[in-house]
């Protein structure tokens, strides 16, 4: 008989968004039909931009002919799209070959296939409250994962200390679902402390677009020594609109050794086996993100999700609730009202004012007594549903 992978027989449901889905649709289903300001979702809401779509076009109809036609692409990415990725990495004084750059699905995809570089001995280290994946996805390849609680008195950014023995560290600024980020001192207490002990940081930059402050590190390769330790994780999901489009990149600097192993190598050697790349046509459209026009018209949505952040903050302001996130993240993470758990705000922000938010419960036991805002709704909704948070805990 064949023996499945047992380790999927460990894994906990993922209760979370299946648990809001239930919830909500009680309440829509009790209360005829109510309208709900849903500011739970992590997905987009604006379009991809002029400069992507006209790319896309472009590239649908250079398949159509015999001189422009394109068959497969190089796995690890084509050259157009890795200079496009480097010349974006040069602008924040960040040296990359172009080979250090590899094209991807999207960053799930990466987070999940990367460990494949890493054996199954290394502990993985996640910092919580966190996004689910990092866990799911070393729980299934059989690794052991150390959880390192933060919390309000280190505004959800800790750094290391001698309880942590794991090799495999994952670091998300800015950060899902507290919307914190890291600012160069303590990312470089990070990168010194991998440096040391030989641990590898998996650092998932999915909202790097969002940071405004020019002193706050939108890569890890900002600091110094981060090539020998870091591989960067990216996605431009969340930065120019393609959750449903796809298309992201991995960097993995050729200093990266490990036991006389090179990882951009070992990668290489991965792709070339696992993948037939990315399409030649997503691939120019991921590539006119990074022109000078594409970066305008991103930055016009991005400012659509800053002003939704900027409703929320100003009401949490009004209130003098706690919270992190917002300015630099497009999440907004707030410690619940009079003293209630997350569970018990969001059945009281969904009675009381028709408002879906996220238990921050669900993104590890240190999230308990915090709920996360997503800005990635209509601005229209976010902006009604700040003035309903005001007038309900006034
Ligand atoms: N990393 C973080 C922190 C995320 O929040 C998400 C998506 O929400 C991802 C990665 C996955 O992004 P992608 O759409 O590129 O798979």
């Amino acid at each position: 008989m064949l023996k499945p992978n047992q380790y999927y027989s460990q894994l906990k449901d993922s209760y979370l968004f299946y648990r809001i889905a239930q919830k909500t649709r009680a309440y829509v289903e009790s209360h005829d039909g109510a309208y709900l300001y849903r500011l739970g979702i992590g997905d987009v809401s604006m379009p991809l931009c002029d400069e992507v779509i006209k790319a896309l076009h472009e590239a649908v109809d250079d398949q159509a002919k015999k001189q422009t036609f394109h068959g497969y692409m190089p796995e690890c990415g084509a050259h157009f799209f890795r200079t496009a990725v480097a010349g974006y990495y040069a602008k924040r004084g960040v040296v990359l070959d172009e080979d250090e750059v590899f094209v991807s699905s999207g960053a799930s995809d990466e987070l999940g296939d990367i460990l494949d570089l890493f054996d199954r001995s290394n502990d993985a280290l996640v910092i919580e409250p966190a996004y689910p994946a990092y866990v799911d996805a070393n729980e299934m390849a059989g690794r052991t994962v150390q959880r390192l609680a933060s919390g309000e008195e280190n505004g959800f950014l800790p750094v290391p200390d001698d309880s942590v023995t794991a090799k495999l560290i994952y670091i998300c600024s800015p950060n899902n679902p507290t919307g914190a980020v890291f600012n160069k001192e303590k990312l470089r207490k990070w990168v010194d402390f991998a440096n040391e002990r030989g641990a590898v940081i998996l650092f998932d930059a999915a909202y790097e677009a969002f940071v405004e402050d020019e002193d706050l590190p939108r890569s890890i390769y900002e600091i110094d020594g981060a090539k020998t330790c870091a591989i960067e994780i990216c996605s431009l999901s969340k930065t120019a609109g393609f959750t449903g489009t796809r298309c992201g990149y991995t960097v993995i600097p050729k200093e990266l050794w490990r036991e006389g192993m090179n990882l951009n190598a070992m990668w290489v050697r991965n792709r070339t086996t696992k993948t037939n790349g990315v399409s030649y046509i997503l691939q120019k459209g991921a590539a006119a993100v990074f022109t000078d026009e594409g970066q305008r018209q991103i930055r016009e949505n991005i400012a659509v999700y800053k002003r939704n952040a900027k409703y929320l903050t100003d009401a949490l302001d009004k209130l003098g609730i706690w919270y992190c996130g917002g300015k630099n993240a497009p999440y907004i993470w707030m410690k619940c009202p009079r003293g209630m758990s997350s569970w018990e705000f969001f059945d009281f922000l969904l009675e009381k004012a028709q408002i879906v938010g996220t238990p921050g419960e669900g993104f590890g036991e240190c999230g308990e007594g915090f709920f996360r805002f997503s800005t990635f709704g209509s601005p229209e909704d976010t902006k009604t549903a700040a003035e309903r948070l005001v007038k309900l805990l006034s």
